[in-house]
């Protein structure tokens, strides 16, 4: 008799009393001795009592999993057909067991006091992943599945958890009137109402929803998500070599959709452009959200006063690296939080227009206001644009030009 058999055979002939399987009595002691099956425990141990003259029989039917393991090929089917349905490069199976069962398996461990048992789940995942494993014909990944089948032992029935699909890419925005993320109408949030003409939302589209639809659709996923590295004004454009993001399509039915395609056709809108799109993982969403990159802007000016022109460059040449004090802007007030940033102002270069009008391009710090720079903003950004140059100015026109990041591995 082998050592974790006679030690055991008291707490297995109390289990077996029970009436419990084979593969349930093996499985009491399924971390005892490796290289079996629960089964093959259960028999050497059940063996082994009929040897020391006690004979005990299993139920016709298991107290404890209530013979749930003959429904193996059953489960094992209907999770291959579940999972064949998805594209994946791998997949991993889960199963949800009767809270019954599960409370049973707990009372019976701490009745006998089974230090070395194995849970009823672990094994049904086991079993049903090599079951399916061959009709699925993909592998199977602990560590960072694609697809995990679910199985609710109970019913039958199979819950899928698909792995998001992240694409990431830069893009352009060149409408003003489009914001970079749909945005549901401040009315009904999202319901639909007269307000919003029942769009549920307050723009017609948004640089999220241009190339997310697409997405969607080609992915046969369920919803998008848009991560941009931050994001500029709705009256802004983004231009120059665009902002990097990252677009997320939950729940897709297909991963390996064609990204030019999808650029492509994208790329027909004319109020928003994509390029460089490529699949990451959700990691990038972190990194790129966590990204504080420097920017350059163009901005259209007007001033109140004639500018002369001598002046204006002068007074942008004193803008060489100046820290500004920036007040939270009156126009975002209601949002956030009222406190005084300290930003930098790399450099600003002037292009006089005509007498009222001239356009700044400057290199700012992560987070500035360009807007308020300029006008000031009432003496809540200090110094300031107007300030220095002696006659008040408002933005009419802002864009983006660059974002400062480099794709670091
Ligand atoms: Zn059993
Ligand atoms: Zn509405």
């Amino acid at each position: 008799m082998s050592d974790w058999v006679s030690d055991n055979i008291d707490k297995a002939e109390g289990l077996a009393r029970k009436g419990l399987c084979d593969r349930c009595l093996g499985r009491m002691f399924g971390k005892e001795e490796t290289g079996m099956t629960n089964e093959t425990r259960g028999i050497m141990l059940r063996d082994a009592l009929r040897e020391s003259g006690n004979d005990i029989a299993a139920d016709d039917l298991c107290p404890l999993c209530g013979n749930i393991f003959d429904l193996l090929p059953r489960f094992a089917e209907t999770v291959a057909e579940s999972v064949s349905s998805v594209e994946s490069d791998n997949f991993l199976v889960g199963t949800r067991v009767d809270p019954l069962i599960a409370k049973m398996e707990k009372d019976l461990v701490a009745e006998f006091g089974l230090e070395h048992s194995e849970a009823i789940k672990s094994e049904l995942n086991r079993e049903i992943g090599k079951l399916a494993g061959p009709m699925i014909d993909r592998p199977v990944e602990f560590e960072s599945p694609q697809v995990v089948a679910c199985i609710d032992t109970r019913f039958a029935d199979v819950e899928m958890d698909i792995k998001p699909l992240f694409i990431a890419g830069r893009y352009n925005k060149y409408s003003r009137e489009i914001p970079q993320t749909k945005w549901p109408c401040r009315e009904c949030k999202g319901k639909g109402c007269p307000r919003c003409n029942n769009t549920g939302k307050m723009y017609s589209t948004s640089v999220q929803e241009i190339i997310g639809d697409i997405a969607l659709e080609m992915a046969e996923g369920k919803e998008h998500f848009f991560h941009g590295m931050g994001r500029e004004d709705i009256d802004a454009r983004m231009i120059g070599d665009g902002r990097p993001f990252v677009l997320e399509i939950s729940n897709p039915v297909k991963r390996q959709i064609d990204l030019d395609e999808l650029e492509k056709r994208a790329n027909q809108s004319e109020l928003a452009g994509y390029s460089s799109l490529h699949f990451v993982e959700r990691e990038t969403v972190r990194k790129y959200k966590g990204a504080d990159p420097d920017k350059t802007y163009r901005a259209r000016v007007k001033a109140e006063g004639k500018v002369n022109k001598q002046e204006l460059i002068d007074v942008a040449l004193t803008f060489k690296d100046v820290c500004i004090d920036q007040r939270t802007p009156t126009r975002v007030e209601h949002r956030r939080a009222d406190l005084v940033r300290k930003r930098v102002i790399r450099w600003v270069e002037a292009e006089q227009i005509d007498d009222y009008t001239f356009d700044l391009t400057l290199e700012t710090e992560a987070g500035t206001y360009v807007k308020e720079f300029v006008s000031g903003d009432g003496g809540r950004s200090m110094p300031n644009f107007s300030d220095s140059l002696g006659i008040q100015c408002v933005v009419s026109e802002l864009d983006v030009l660059a974002i400062k990041y480099t794709e670091r591995e």
